[in-house]
């Protein structure tokens, strides 16, 4: 940020010094004018004073001339002598020639000859050399000479000097005064200018770095890169679910949260990276990597690693994670601009990936990223035209074998690509609000199928239906929820909504709300995929839920290993009264193992694959000719071990 620090003093010292120069002149200027001013005046009052003097004297002259007694005439003058300014003074009969002349003491014979009648015409008025005045002698207004006084600057010299002086210590002062005014100003405004600056290029609430100066230094480094052949690697990273936070914690919290992630990234980089907030939650590392060594996983673990931990947000410990893209300089991008938009690529695909995590650009993003874009596009006229399907995959009861519940999957076949699997377009879906409209959708339509095999079988095989975070973030999900099952009829005992813990543990407060309301409608709560998030059966237990789901993975993994786990969860959910499904199940050790284990519900491939409400019917019909069947064979020997798809020995 150096190149914004050095611009702007210049430009403020050189103008505080074409200001100074600019006052001097103008003191120089108007000193001038003034002792001119002043020299003029002080010749004037001189000359004034001269010319009183001579108009005296020359009227007590006129006797002595009339009469030419020069005697009398002498001693007219010699009272000139009280007036120190009076050099000489000579008087000229009618005919100019000198009657009579009085000097001071110390006048030299060159200046006594000096004072004639045309040397007194012809006196200056700006200069330093004697005042000549002259006066008429006259008599009943006949003219009989003239005086000619001739008056020294001595004194007038010394005056101006001295205003002079003063005028000079006045200016100094004067330019001292205003340099000192000017000093000041000039710090006031390199104050100014610096916070001026600070505010463009800084982020108010994290202090870091704000968008513009961070793109600025990174095409500067960019542009250099080529010169110091160092490498670049540009981090983004984006706060998981931060709108969350700030719906149900606060925007105090939220403020907190960014503050907290801005100092943990500090402290995740190294002195010579740049750390910057770019957006609301988005922030963004640039990593200088000078021997090209690509250090840039470290960094993105470093990121990761640090923000893992726990955050204190007003007295509670929230978790929070980010999802990270990066890209490098100069393998993935040729520029700045191509520098971002790689990175923009490859967050885009950690977040779709399930953020959390940190995805590395790669050139094959660009085509998945416009793929996803195609799909969603087509997937909102998909479902704007009814071209979605269900599939309900049946659940069975341990014990009785019996068929209890059916998981509503969302179907779609694309008119090109064919089946899609909802494992790619439902998080496409759950990036935007078209979650919320899918959602309900799969809601209304499974809901109709539910009342119906129920209601033609006599059967109460729930519904289970997903729901996404997005979808419990609606202010109006629970009603809308309410409001599907008053205009399809189905009973809320029959719906079961599979939620995640990463949802639940995001939205505690509004989760918990929410909740509330559907268990005291009788809507059965059930959380998916359990295990894989931060499992804590003693946090779920503050959630008013009935089911647990033990995520595939850990049912893949039985019987070889994962027993310890498994066997915990189902111990620990009967302690707290929890149903436990477990899903994926494939194969029959896995199921013999279950049930051995005490499981409550399964689902799977094993048991029966997700298929048609057609096909549900037909679970239920088989169902209840088998149970016809046995009770009338009275055959009792299997101790209550039947059902359609859950094959006991
Ligand atoms: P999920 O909720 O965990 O659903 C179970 C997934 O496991 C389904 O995949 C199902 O077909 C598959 N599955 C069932 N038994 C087995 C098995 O024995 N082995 C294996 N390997 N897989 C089995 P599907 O239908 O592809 O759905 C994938 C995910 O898409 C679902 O995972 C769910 O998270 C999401 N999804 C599906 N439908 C909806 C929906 O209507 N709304 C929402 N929000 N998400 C949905
Ligand atoms: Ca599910
Ligand atoms: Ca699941």
């Amino acid at each position: 940020m150096k190149r914004y620090e050095t611009v702007t003093p210049k430009l403020t010292r050189s103008l505080s010094r074409v200001n100074i120069v600019g006052v001097a002149i103008a003191l120089i200027v108007s000193s001038a004018v003034l002792l001119i001013y002043e020299a003029i005046s002080l010749r004037a009052s001189l000359t004034d004073v001269a010319r009183l003097q001579a108009a005296m004297v020359s009227e007590n002259l006129s006797a002595a001339l009339m009469f030419g007694d020069r005697q009398a005439a002498a001693d007219v003058l010699r009272h000139l002598r009280s007036l120190p300014y009076v050099e000489s003074a000579a008087v000229f009969d009618k005919k100019g020639a000198r009657f009579v002349l009085y000097a001071h003491e110390g006048i030299s014979e060159l200046e006594q000859n000096e004072g004639t009648p045309e040397a007194a015409q012809h006196s200056k008025r700006l200069s330093f050399s004697d005042v000549f005045v002259s006066a008429p002698i006259e008599l009943n207004r006949q003219r009989l000479g003239t005086v000619v006084l001739v008056a020294t600057t001595a004194q007038l010299k010394t005056d101006f000097a001295r205003y002079a002086v003063f005028l000079l210590g006045a200016s100094a002062s004067a330019l001292l005064i205003s340099r000192f005014i000017m000093t000041r100003m000039k710090l006031r405004l390199n104050d100014a200018e610096r916070r001026l600056e600070y505010l463009a290029l800084t982020d108010p609430l994290t202090g870091l770095s704000n968008r513009r100066a961070f793109f600025e230094e990174l095409d500067c480094r960019v542009r250099l890169s080529p010169r110091t052949r160092s490498g670049l690697t540009l981090v983004l990273i984006d706060v998981d679910d931060f709108k969350t936070v700030n719906d149900t914690l606060g925007h105090v919290a939220g403020d907190e949260l960014l503050q907290s992630v801005a100092a943990t990234l500090r402290g995740a980089v190294r002195s010579t990276d740049i750390v910057s907030r770019i957006g609301g939650d988005e922030f963004a590392v640039l990593v200088y990597d000078p021997a090209q060594k690509h250090q840039y996983h470290s960094t993105a673990e470093n990121i990761i690693r640090a923000l893992a931990r726990p955050l204190e947000l007003h007295g509670r410990s929230v978790r929070v994670t980010v999802s990270v893209g990066f890209s490098r300089y100069p393998g993935d991008a040729g520029d700045a601009a191509g520098l971002v938009s790689s990175a923009d690529v490859a967050l885009y695909a950690a977040k779709s990936s399930g953020k959390n995590t940190a995805v590395a650009f790669r050139p094959a993003m660009i085509a998945e990223t416009q793929r996803r874009a195609n799909l969603e596009r087509d997937l909102r006229v998909a479902i704007e035209n009814d071209e979605l399907g269900i599939a309900y995959q049946p659940q069975f009861d341990c014990i009785t074998g019996n068929l209890i519940g059916a998981e509503a999957l969302v179907r779609w076949l694309h008119p090109v690509e064919g089946p899609i699997s909802p494992a790619e377009f439902v998080p496409i879906a759950e990036s935007s609000d078209l979650i919320v409209t899918l959602g309900m959708w799969v809601m209304r339509r499974a809901c109709r199928d539910a009342l119906e095999w129920n209601r033609a079988a006599g059967a109460s095989v729930s519904l289970s239906v997903n729901v996404s975070a997005r979808q419990l973030r609606q202010l109006d999900f629970g009603e809308s929820v309410f409001q599907t099952l008053g205009e399809t009829g189905l009973h809320p005992k029959l719906l079961v909504l599979e939620l995640t813990e990463s949802l639940l543990m995001a939205n505690v407060d509004l989760a918990t709300e929410v909740m509330r309301k559907f268990r005291a409608a009788g809507v059965r709560l059930s959380i998916d995929d359990f295990g894989t998030g931060y499992s804590s059966l003693s946090y779920l237990q503050h959630f008013p839920i009935n089911e647990l789901k033990i995520d595939r993975s850990f049912v893949c993994a039985l019987p070889a290993s994962g027993q310890p786990i498994v066997t915990a969860i189902i111990s620990m959910a009967h302690s707290f009264g929890l149903t436990v499904v477990a899903e994926g199940v494939e194969n029959p050790s896995q199921l013999e193992w279950l049930v051995a284990a005490d499981c409550d519900v399964v689902q799977g491939y094993l048991t029966g694959q997700p298929t048609t409400t057609a096909g549900i019917l037909a679970l239920i019909a088989a169902q209840h000719e088998q149970l016809g069947a046995a009770a009338a064979t009275d055959d009792s020997h299997a101790g209550a071990r039947h059902g359609t798809g859950v094959a006991h020995d």
